[in-house]
C-alpha cells in the first residue's frame, strides 16, 4: 500500500488532502501541531484504520515511519495568524522544513512542498508566471511568511541538487472552501461569518485589489497531480486563473449570499498588502494535465453552508 506523510494534516488544506490520499486507497500519517490545524477537520476520517494521526512540532526533533511520498504542508498561512507568530512561522518552513526533507531521504519518499504564491509578494507581474522572481518587502510584517516559503523552496532545491532528492514545489494560490478556521481572519472566513451575522463586512483599502480564488477540491486535485507526476522541475502554480476578482465584488457576492443585511465597512488597509494576484497555470495544465473545474459559484455556495452553521463563533 502506497503510505504518505501529510505534515498539516489537521489544516485546512491538509485535511482534504489527507481524505482524498485514503479515498485514493492510501495509508496516511498525518502530523500536525494542532497549532492552527483542529481536530474537527479530522472527524470525517480519524477512525479510518489506514490514517494515523501523530501530534507533533516539526520543530522539534521527532521520529516518524518510513513513506514514500512527504507532503509538507504545515505552516500558519492566513496572515493575522502567521503575524502573530512570525518566529513559529519562520521555524516550521526552516527547521520544519530540513527535518520533513531528511525524512524524506531516509525513507527514499518522494517530497513535495505546499508553497504560495506569496513568493511572488506584491507582484509587478500579473499574472505571475513561475518564471517570475517576486517583489518582496524582506523585513515588513508579511516577511516571515513570505521568506520563510522562499527560504524552503531553496532548501527544497538544495536538496534536489546535492543529494538527489525527488523534489516538488507547488506555489499554492488563494484558496477556500469547508473547514477554514471560522477565526482565520482571511477575506473568505470575515465577509461569509460577517454576512452570516448581519455584521458589516470590512473591506481593506478601496477593495480594488483583486485576489484569484481556487475552491479546496481543484487544488487538491493539483497536489496529488503534482506528486504523481513522473517529472517535474521546478516549481508550479496551482490556483484559478478564471475567477480573479476584486475584494468590493467578492464582498457583494458574499453580501447577497448571506441574506443581505450586511453595510460595507471600509477600513484602514493592512502593510504591504498585495494589489493584484492571479496564477499563470500553463505549465501546471501542460504537466499535469490539471486545471481547475468548479464553478465560483458553486464552490461560493458550499462554503457559505459551511460558515452559516459556524456562525455562532467569534470573528476576528
Ligand atoms: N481583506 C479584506 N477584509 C478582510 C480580510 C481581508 O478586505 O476582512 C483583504 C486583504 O487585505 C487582501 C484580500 O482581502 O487584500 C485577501 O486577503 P486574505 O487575508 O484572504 O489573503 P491574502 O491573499 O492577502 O494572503
Amino acid at each position: 500500500m502506497t503510505r504518505a506523510l501529510v505534515s498539516g494534516a489537521a489544516g485546512f488544506l491538509g485535511s482534504h488532502l489527507s481524505e482524498a490520499l485514503l479515498r485514493a486507497g492510501w495509508e496516511v500519517i498525518g502530523v500536525d501541531d494542532l497549532s492552527t490545524g483542529r481536530a474537527e477537520n479530522l472527524a470525517t476520517f480519524r477512525e479510518d484504520p489506514r490514517f494515523t494521526f501523530l501530534r507533533r512540532d516539526l520543530t522539534e526533533p521527532a521520529t516518524f515511519p518510513p513513506v514514500d511520498f512527504v507532503f509538507h504542508l504545515a505552516s500558519p498561512a492566513s496572515p493575522p495568524h502567521y503575524q502573530r507568530r512570525p518566529i513559529a512561522t519562520l521555524s516550521v518552513n526552516s527547521t520544519g522544513t530540513a527535518q520533513l526533507l531528511a525524512h524524506a531521504r531516509e525513507s527514499g519518499a518522494r517530497f513535495l512542498l505546499a508553497s504560495t504564491s506569496e513568493v511572488y509578494g506584491d507582484p509587478e507581474v500579473h499574472p505571475q508566471p513561475e518564471s517570475y522572481w517576486g517583489h518582496v518587502n524582506p523585513t515588513g510584517p508579511r516577511s516571515c511568511y513570505d521568506e520563510g516559503k522562499r527560504f524552503a523552496e531553496a532548501l527544497t532545491m538544495a536538496w534536489h541538487r546535492e543529494r538527489g532528492l525527488d523534489v516538488r514545489i507547488a506555489r499554492i494560490f488563494n484558496t477556500y472552501g469547508p473547514r477554514m478556521r471560522p477565526d482565520d481572519g482571511r477575506v473568505m472566513s470575515n465577509f461569509f461569518l460577517q454576512g452570516w451575522k448581519g455584521l458589516p463586512l470590512t473591506i481593506h483599502g478601496t477593495g480594488l485589489q483583486t485576489r484569484s480564488f481556487c475552491y479546496v477540491d481543484d487544488l487538491v486535485r493539483g497536489l496529488m497531480a503534482l506528486m504523481e507526476a513522473t517529472s517535474v522541475d521546478g516549481p508550479v502554480n496551482l490556483g484559478n486563473p478564471d475567477f480573479e476578482v476584486t475584494v468590493l465584488e467578492l464582498a457583494q457576492r458574499i453580501r447577497a449570499l448571506t441574506g443581505g443585511r450586511s453595510k460595507l465597512a471600509f477600513v484602514e488597509r493592512p502593510t504591504d498588502d498585495p494589489e493584484r494576484r492571479r496564477p499563470d497555470i500553463a505549465r501546471a495544465r501542460t504537466l499535469l494535465h490539471w486545471e481547475p473545474s468548479t464553478p465560483l459559484d458553486e464552490g461560493l455556495r458550499a462554503t457559505s453552508e459551511y460558515f452559516r452553521e459556524r456562525a455562532g463563533g467569534e470573528v476576528t
